[in-house]
């Protein structure tokens, strides 16, 4: 095992992953911005290395100041967390230049999981459903517009590089394609340096299906099932659950086998995501893989009783993993939701400033994920994410029922959030029905 591991993020996951290394003995060194530095992360670390300015760029991405912050405190394995450096693959690589371990996949697997596009093609080669669309990128519009007649309208035209929803556009018709391929490109390049485009065929009201997958050194994959993301606002998941409304058993196995075979077909190894839409007839198509580990992960910690960071560094560290497929059971109903500093009266505007005073939810099997603090200044320069609230029930209604208590008594002071918002979705018909797609929310007025 590792003696040290440096933590390249902050806020919850920041602390999520310094307790599991605690759990494991390993010392952590906590990185933090100048505008982080009152942030819990740089308290609870056993070290904590000031890596810049506020701005990202200058700080949570400078590659430089990262790793000179592992040479100055002996860190030996790096952990990403999600966003930031987790899908920077050149960082990766200087990483092993420098003898420092990637707590996460190899630079060849990220290669060809990272770029979307690319990825398709890996996929489609493994045998794995795609969702039907261009082959590759897209070099000009003459070639959109060929691609468009062919799968059909609607589309979606997509950032090769992208993520967290950005460089995404709906096409409805051909009038539409020119200024929307303008738009997407020039937001690719913005968010992601990378203009690159691809269309893919719009699926009408498919559910957000992913598969959680384990991977270690040795050959040895494994699936912990299904979390459905249906719940999205503009592309961005707002409510996580598990199992899906829609799962049955027969399916889970479907997808749960095509998404090992994606992680082998590129020599995947640590934890990862593979990304499914589902349609009506529950067909089901291979959209991204997320090289990392997400946001959402408690969900399947509960359901499955696996500590995923753990797993992360034990793999990281050489271990094989210490269960099999038929190792792995689900218990009851998981639902997550995200707590975010956003102000849904104002078009869900980030909402930064002081905590005033704070009461964060209990019980049992209620789990909050946070950094904040009362006092805490939620800053404007990173995501509003500030907690993530994980419920377990024995069933989907007793799931929901624990959930509108946990945040009915969630109370924050001196910043808006979403609480209401994700109150009004639990209360919400078509949400309790379990049948609804990933534009529903998008059609209806919550708040
Ligand atoms: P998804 O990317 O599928 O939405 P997550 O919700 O787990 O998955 O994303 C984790 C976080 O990382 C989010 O805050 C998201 O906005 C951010 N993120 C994901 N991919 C990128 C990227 N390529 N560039 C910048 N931020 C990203
Ligand atoms: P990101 O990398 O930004 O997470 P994704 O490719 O995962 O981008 O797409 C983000 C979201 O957009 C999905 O969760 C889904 O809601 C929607 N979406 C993506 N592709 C399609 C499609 N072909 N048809 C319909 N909806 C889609
Ligand atoms: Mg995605």
């Amino acid at each position: 095992m590792f003696g040290k591991i440096l933590i390249a993020n902050r806020g919850e996951i920041a602390i999520r992953i310094i307790r599991a290394c605690r759990e494991l003995g390993v010392k952590t060194v906590a990185v933090y911005s100048t505008a982080d530095r009152n942030s819990l992360h740089a308290y609870v670390a056993d070290e904590a290395v000031c890596i810049g300015p506020p701005l990202s760029k200058d700080s949570y991405l400078n590659v430089k100041s990262v790793l000179s912050a592992c040479e100055l405190t002996g860190a030996e394995a790096i952990h990403p967390g999600f966003g930031f450096l987790s899908e920077n693959s050149a960082f990766v690589e200087l990483c092993g230049k420098c003898g420092i371990k990637w707590i996460g996949p190899g630079v060849k697997a990220m290669d060809a999981m990272g770029d979307k596009a690319n990825a398709k093609k890996t996929m489609r080669n493994a045998g794995v459903p795609v969702v039907p669309g261009s082959d590759g990128i897209i070099n000009n519009f003459d070639e959109a517009r060929e691609t468009a007649e062919k799968i059909g309208y609607p589309i979606m035209i997509k950032a090769s590089a992208g993520g967290g929803g950005r460089g995404i556009k709906y096409v409805a018709s051909e009038d539409d394609l020119e200024k929307n391929m303008v738009a997407a490109k020039s937001e690719a390049l913005s968010s992601f340096k990378n203009g690159d485009l691809y269309i893919e065929k719009f699926i009408v009201n498919p559910r957000h299906i992913e598969i959680q997958l384990l991977a270690d050194e040795h050959g040895n994959v494994v699936h912990l099932g299904e979390r459905d993301c249906s719940c999205q606002r503009r592309n961005q998941k707002l409510l996580e659950e598990s199992p899906s409304p829609v799962m049955t058993p027969e399916l889970r196995e479907k997808m749960g086998d095509a998404a090992v075979n994606a992680a082998r077909a590129c020599g995947y190894h640590n934890a990862g995501t593979i990304e499914f839409l589902v349609d009506d007839d529950l067909n089901f198509y291979f959209m991204e893989m997320n090289a990392r580990i997400q946001v959402e992960h408690p969900v399947t910690e509960m359901i499955t009783g696996i500590d995923l960071i753990k797993e992360q560094i034990k793999i990281a560290a050489g271990e094989r993993l210490s269960f099999s497929q038929n190792d792995i059971s689900f218990s009851g109903h998981v639902i997550e939701c995200r707590i975010n500093a956003e102000d849904p009266q104002d078009d869900f505007r980030p909402s930064p400033g002081k905590i005033q005073s704070l009461h964060l939810p209990g019980g049992f099997n209620v789990r909050i994920d946070t950094a904040v603090f009362q006092g805490y200044q939620i800053s404007p320069f990173y995501d509003p994410m500030i907690a993530k609230v994980i419920v377990k029930g024995n069933t989907r209604e007793e799931s929901i029922t624990k959930m509108r208590i946990a945040l009915s008594e969630f109370l924050i002071e001196g910043v808006q959030t979403n609480i209401d918002f994700q109150l009004n979705l639990l209360k919400d018909n078509e949400f309790q029905s379990g049948k609804f797609d990933i534009g529903f929310l998008n059609r209806k007025k919550l708040i």
